[in-house]
């Protein structure tokens, strides 16, 4: 991996793909800045060494030029996270934003406007790729939140650079993080997999058997599974048509020595409400018209004990709709669980979708290893895929 202390960085322009695609509010106030203090270190590093940075990102999906989706909105917040008076330039190609390129000087921040103001970022154009190359004198990629995209500056641009390229911190660490669940990681490995569907976590399944010792199956995911074996699961979330897949599934883990662990109880309800009514059941005795919204405490007390033994944890899905105060309990206490492994030693990433929402929510993130930055990256990493934000790196 060629990382950013492999590159002279000394007097050069480097033109840093950034994610700042960040919520911002009507009065166009950013809403969360997590993504802009995540590239906090890469600028710093590369400021700190004698360059420059001229930081590129998209921010929504916007149709054309629209002052909606301009990153003159975040251009102070930018500046008071890094602590240096941040530059901008309207446009993020053209004569008078290659001036303003060619006359920063060290230790000088320019952001340029939305890339995706041109369609020729998403369609991965070469022409505009080699525009935006031109701005700079080494190109660094941190943008781990669009690394499974094929766009201009993500991936196109890269082949600009030869051999003055290199990952950012943030994509370094992204990339470490998932070596270590996948390929490093002390055993006994676990992963747990939550959320709605099983469909949608099929691929990330059939990528990561041959990596683990343990694999938990919560939330709507697990009721598909039981009715499968013959349970009664009343009104809860399932998809029949995978029922010989979770059959095969079982066989093959057990082939493979993984161990699958399903909730044997469940906090069920008669509407899908916060303050409906609720009872514990066994897990395949759910009354009809009843639905499973978080794991009872019985499996709340198993899955803990399977996490406690694990030295490297994977969570991707809450195992219940933690949207739902009523409902929260069996994310908060895997979260928790998870939390106090990981001060014992264990390495802990949590990917991909709601489960890093509800780290957040309920305090874990700093109790975890690692919280990942890319949803649909991070997705797409665990399903094995190479991503042609970082292959692009490697050549
Ligand atoms: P996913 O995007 O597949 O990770 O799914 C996340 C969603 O799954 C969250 O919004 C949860 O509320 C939801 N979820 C988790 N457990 C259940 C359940 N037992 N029934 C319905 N939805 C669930």
């Amino acid at each position: 991996m060629k990382t950013l202390d492999k590159l002279s960085l000394n007097n050069e322009k480097v033109l840093i793909r950034v994610d700042f695609n960040v919520p911002i509010n009507e009065e166009g106030k950013v809403t969360d800045d997590t993504r802009i203090r995540a590239a906090k270190p890469t600028i710093d590093y590369i400021l700190s060494k004698g360059g420059c940075c001229i930081l590129i990102s998209h921010l929504g999906r916007p149709d054309g030029k629209d002052a909606k989706f301009s990153l003159k909105q975040i251009q102070q917040t930018v500046s008071d996270i890094i602590e240096v008076p941040v530059l901008f330039a309207e446009d993020c190609i053209g004569t008078k934003t290659q001036t303003l390129a060619n006359n920063l000087q060290n230790g000088q921040v320019l952001l340029l406007e939305n890339l995706r103001f041109y369609d020729e970022e998403t369609a991965g154009d070469e022409k505009f790729a080699k525009q935006l190359s031109k701005l700079g004198s080494v190109y660094v990629n941190d943008a781990f939140g669009t690394a499974h995209r094929a766009h201009a500056s993500t991936a196109i641009i890269a082949s600009f650079f030869k051999n003055k390229k290199a990952f950012g911190k943030l994509l370094e660490q992204e990339v470490l993080a998932i070596d270590q669940v996948m390929k490093t990681g002390e055993k006994p490995v676990l992963a747990i997999l939550g959320g709605a569907k099983v469909s949608s976590k099929i691929t990330i399944i059939e990528n990561i058997l041959d990596k683990i010792d343990h694999l938990i199956i919560g939330g709507g995911m697990a009721y598909t599974f039981i009715k499968a074996a013959g349970g009664n699961i009343g009104d809860s979330l399932c998809e029949d048509e995978y029922f010989q897949y979770t059959k095969d599934l079982l066989k093959q883990a057990a082939d493979k020595n993984v161990k699958i662990h399903l909730p044997i109880d469940v906090v069920c309800t008669d509407d899908f409400a916060n303050d409906a009514n609720s009872q514990i059941t066994p897990i395949g005795s759910i009354p009809e018209h009843w639905m499973g919204l978080d794991s009872g405490p019985e499996s709340i007390v198993k899955f803990a004990a399977v996490v406690h033994e694990s030295k490297t944890i994977l969570w991707n899905g809450p195992v219940g709709v933690f949207e739902f105060e009523n409902f929260s309990r069996g994310t908060i206490s895997l979260g928790e669980a998870i939390a106090q492994s990981t001060t014992k030693g264990a390495f802990s990433l949590v990917g991909g979708g709601d489960s890093v929402a509800a780290v957040k929510q309920f305090g874990f993130e700093d109790r975890v290893s690692y919280v990942s930055t890319g949803g649909g990256a991070m997705l797409e990493s665990l399903e094995g895929k190479d991503l042609p934000g970082i292959a692009a790196l490697m050549d």
